[in-house]
């Protein structure tokens, strides 16, 4: 399906959409062995949305079963990597035919704005697929500076089955940034999206089987992460698991790890991510529209979301002042509408742990100069205003904890190592975003932040090229994106000839 970003357009496509509730196993898709169902809400009406099979152990038991039996087939595998990249191409054409229908199932099944759905998170997730794919028949193995009568090969071989276990923030594009190298590199896997959003990734699945993935090499269980997420990690069938979520579920998946199989576990974690503007930055604004952007889209459920303003003290009213005037543009309502920047949160419990944050703030003294309320509540969805704090003390819970909604603390120093340490000043390390016109304070600073991923003089997380990933409690083992992700998922092979 095609899609207008036009409202009469996506009002007409809505009923049209027809949802894929059940697992998906061995190439076709089943009820839960137990039969159960759950109701996945939309949380623009806090109303069911879809009722899907809710999965337990023994659905991820057959799940794996068929991964592995695709895997020691070799129906995948072992196939060359120019026909490994054919079928990963198929998939991505298809997701750009299909790129209204999944942009639309992202946006009633996560509450995201349909603008960012079909201009972002559907044409990149295509596009990570296609990176992904292009770069295998162009990466080499090594041959070792041996003697004369050996030849020493390092070849990377795919690692077996592999879990991937998915946030609701970005269904489709998590997926796509866990399964396109995981699936380059000749890997089966079994696929749990969040339990909140996983009508896309279902529907992905079967684009990828009509793009010729063989039956079992992509298996999706959707259910409960406590229950099939934890027996996902637990399985001794099951070589390594990639995750993306909170800090809180990392910690326990290495446990299930040493507890089990001693399977890899890659992480990618929570964020408190800092925005450092110097008094040497530019365009004010400009720099207040990047700060906005980076706090406030996605609602702020975003693990790089710029959550901390760390301001040079003699900038900070009139930067503050031009936020507040650009905050109109972010439009909170129906992410249905295309004019909406900001839609509801995932939940109700996440739209209260939000208010929660919001109360703490005011409570521990934080001057709140924008929104912090809940609003549109007659329409029955978990939205909230986008907030600003100004006065935050780096002591405060809102400056140190990851609240994962559209909260801004703002911050001031007064000298660069003051602000270098204010940044650092957090267990995570995913990305951070400063703003100078100092080219070497710029390079000097941007090594000083202990992140994975530092902007200059903008917000972004970098594109397919670049790898993604957290220092500190942001990460563990890994990186998405870029030829990186690949090596995570493969084994590496000495094959030493003795050649006299
Ligand atoms: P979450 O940790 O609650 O859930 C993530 C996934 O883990 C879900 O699929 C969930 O069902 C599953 N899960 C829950 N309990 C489990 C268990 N005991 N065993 C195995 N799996 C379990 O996180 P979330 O609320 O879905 O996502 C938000 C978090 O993700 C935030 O902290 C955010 O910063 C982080 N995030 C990080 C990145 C990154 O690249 N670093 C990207 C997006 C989101």
């Amino acid at each position: 399906m095609t899609l207008k970003l036009e409202s009469k357009a996506i009002k007409a496509a809505v009923p049209q959409l027809k949802f894929r509730t059940q697992a998906f196993i061995d190439g076709r898709y089943v009820n839960a062995i137990a039969g159960k169902t759950y109701d996945s809400i939309n949380p623009a009406t806090g109303k069911p949305l879809a009722q899907l099979a809710a999965c337990e152990a023994a659905d991820v038991d057959a799940a794996v079963k068929a991964a592995r039996r695709s895997f020691e087939q070799g129906v995948w595998s072992t196939r060359s990597p120019a026909e490994r990249k054919a079928v990963l191409l198929r998939l991505a054409d298809l997701m750009e035919q299909n790129v209204g229908e999944l942009a639309l199932l992202d946006c009633l099944d996560a509450g995201k704005p349909i603008t960012d759905c079909l201009t972002m998170d559907g044409p990149d997730s295509a596009h990570c697929f296609r990176w992904h794919a292009e770069a295998i028949d162009k990466d080499y193995a090594q041959v070792a500076p041996t003697g004369p009568d050996q030849v020493a090969m390092i070849v990377r071989e795919p690692l077996g089955v592999i879990g991937a276990i998915l946030p609701w923030n970005f269904p489709l594009q998590m997926a796509a940034w866990k399964l396109g190298p995981i699936l380059a590199t000749g890997n089966s896997v079994v696929v749990k999206p969040a339990r909140q959003t996983s009508l896309s990734v279902l529907r992905l699945a079967e684009l990828a089987a009509e793009a010729g993935l063989p039956e079992g090499v992509l298996n999706v269980v959707p259910g409960s992460g406590s229950v099939i997420g934890a027996a996902l990690c637990k399985h001794p069938g099951v070589d390594a698991v990639a995750f993306t979520g909170s800090t809180e579920v990392g910690r326990l998946l290495l446990q299930y790890s040493a507890e089990s199989n001693l399977k890899r576990i890659v992480l990618e974690l929570g964020g408190k991510n800092p925005q450092v503007v110097f008094d040497d930055a530019g365009d004010l604004d400009y720099i207040a529209q990047q700060a906005l952007s980076c706090v406030f889209w996605n609602m702020g459920e975003n693990c790089s979301s710029g959550s901390r303003l760390i301001v040079h003290r003699k900038l900070k009213n009139k930067l503050l002042a031009r936020m507040i005037e650009f905050s109109k543009d972010w439009i909170v309502g129906n992410p249905l509408d295309p004019a909406t920047k900001v839609g509801p949160l995932i939940e109700a419990s996440h739209l209260n742990k939000v208010l929660e944050y919001i109360e703490s703030g005011k409570q521990e003294g934080a001057k709140l100069v924008l929104g912090g309320r809940r609003t549109l509540l007659k329409t029955g969805g978990f939205f909230v205003e986008p907030t600003i704090f100004d006065g935050v003390k780096p002591t405060m819970t809102i400056a140190r904890e990851e609240i994962f909604g559209p909260v801004l603390s703002v911050l001031t120093f007064d000298t660069e190592a003051e602000a270098i340490a204010l940044a650092n000043d957090t267990q995570y390390g995913l990305t951070a975003s400063l703003y100078t016109e100092n080219l070497s304070r710029a390079n000097r600073v941007a090594r000083a932040i202990r992140a994975g991923t530092v902007s200059v003089n903008c917000f972004s997380e970098g594109d397919a090229t670049t790898p993604f990933g957290g220092y500190k409690q942001s990460g563990f083992f890994g990186r998405d994106k870029s030829i990186f992700a690949h090596y995570q998922y493969c084994e590496l092979k000495t094959i030493w000839m003795q050649l006299t």
